[in-house]
């Protein structure tokens, strides 16, 4: 029996079923178990706790698979987990409103380390840990088996990776990546870039907060900052904003998002695109003395850990205060983070201070999140790594 004994006192975060177990908090590990290997989790009084997937040198030691003793982790168990994912997903509804999907969302399906995500009849797999690149093989054959795909892509390209040890991997694993990629989201086209793209190639975790943008943008002048492939921009050109400016540092999103102007038959009339630092570029709108009425900041990752935080705070504090000073009187700020080492409340109070010092008040009008295709498990609080606040600032 492969085995890890805690130290007394560090079963609580388990008992709350959080499923991970540092390092530090192991006091012996019995039977050899190599990367990846499965072992049961005992507290100091040999109680169980649960069956995981062991690494011997990354800080996070063991990632829960199964809180149930009897449970035996094979071919069967990623069956059953699979399957619970796809059902989750279609009671969502969401094939109404989306080709795209998140299909697995690692800790919260109870499958640590695996990302799936579905565009149309394409999966996109990414793998994040030492134990479910174990099963690798297995997950293949699996997904193979019940959604029947045209074709697995797999970008197992994250730097987590580094840090278990796992060497970057990314190609086609089944079938074949058809030249041009296109979902339907609530109407709209959009290109996904699976092979070199953000994330799998798109935000799916965006799609709402998106549509919401689209509620408001009638008429407005919009700034979108870090627009990737346009998406905000798109449904406020669709929704009939004025004019939209947007922000990307990288050339190949900027093209990606004037390809999905073209796709939806949007007019280019009105629209600039730069390919700048947001940084930089809010303080040169601020020194040309712009305005808008609308300004969407959806950053990307300042704080992957919690040890980031300060830093982090920094630069959102400054593009949120930039930002309200371009806004007109009585517009709307839609600012996102998606770091997990800054929690909600946090955000929230750094937001507050940004909205202080630039001299303006604002109020709330929605706290957002990421879609529900991107569920948060209670006892797994790092899984709200999106975090939006959707403000009116006062006339
Ligand atoms: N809002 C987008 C997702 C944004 S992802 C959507 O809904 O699809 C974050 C984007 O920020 C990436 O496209 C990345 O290229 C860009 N980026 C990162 N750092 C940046 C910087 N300093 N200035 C401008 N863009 C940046």
């Amino acid at each position: 029996m492969k085995k890890i004994i805690l130290k007394a006192g560090k079963e609580k975060s388990l008992l709350r079923r959080h499923p991970w177990v540092y390092s530090g908090a192991i006091s012996r590990v019995e039977g050899h178990p190599s990367d990846g290997d499965t072992v049961s989790i005992y507290t100091n009084q040999k109680v169980f706790l649960a069956h995981a997937a062991y690494h011997s040198k990354a800080p996070i030691a063991a990632r829960v698979w199964s809180w149930q003793q009897d449970e035996r982790i094979d071919e069967a168990f990623f069956y059953r987990k699979l399957t619970h994912a796809l059902k989750f997903r279609k009671e969502l509804g969401l094939s109404q409103f989306s080709t795209g999907c998140r299909l697995v969302h690692g800790e919260s399906d109870g499958l640590p380390g695996l990302v799936i995500d579905q565009y149309g009849r394409i999966l996109v797999m990414q793998i994040g840990s030492v134990g479910a690149e174990r099963w690798r093989e297995v997950i293949l054959d699996i997904l193979k088996d019940l959604f029947d795909p045209d074709c697995i892509y797999e970008r197992s390209d994250t730097d987590v990776r580094e840090l278990e040890g796992l060497i970057k991997r990314t190609g086609v694993l089944w079938g074949e990546l058809p030249h041009d990629l296109i979902i339907e989201e609530n109407g709209l086209h959009f290109a996904v870039d699976v092979m070199t793209g953000q994330k799998t190639g798109f935000y799916l975790d965006q799609r709402d907060n998106r549509a919401k943008i689209g509620i408001l943008a009638k008429d407005k002048e919009v700034l979108n900052c870090f627009c990737y492939s346009g998406g905000f921009s798109v449904y406020a050109k669709r929704a009939g904003a004025k004019s939209v400016l947007s922000v990307d540092s990288s050339e190949e999103a900027l093209k990606l998002a004037q390809r999905n102007f073209a796709l939806n038959g949007l007019t280019t009339d009105s629209q600039e695109w730069q390919c700048a630092d947001v940084f930089q570029m809010l303080r040169k709108l601020r020194d040309q003395n712009r305005k808008f009425d609308l300004i969407i900041l959806d950053p990307p990752k300042f704080a992957p850990t919690a040890s980031f935080a300060a830093k982090a705070a920094r630069g959102y504090k400054d593009i949120n205060l930039l930002a309200f000073k371009l806004l007109r009187p009585g517009g709307i700020v839609a600012t996102y983070s998606c770091s997990s080492g800054i929690s909600s409340d946090l955000f929230q109070k750094i937001i507050a201070g940004a909205a202080l010092d630039a001299g303006i008040s604002a109020h709330i009008i929605a706290q957002q999140m990421a879609a529900p295709d991107h569920p948060i498990l209670l006892s797994f609080p790092e899984g709200a790594y999106l975090k939006g606040l959707l403000l009116k600032v006062s006339d």
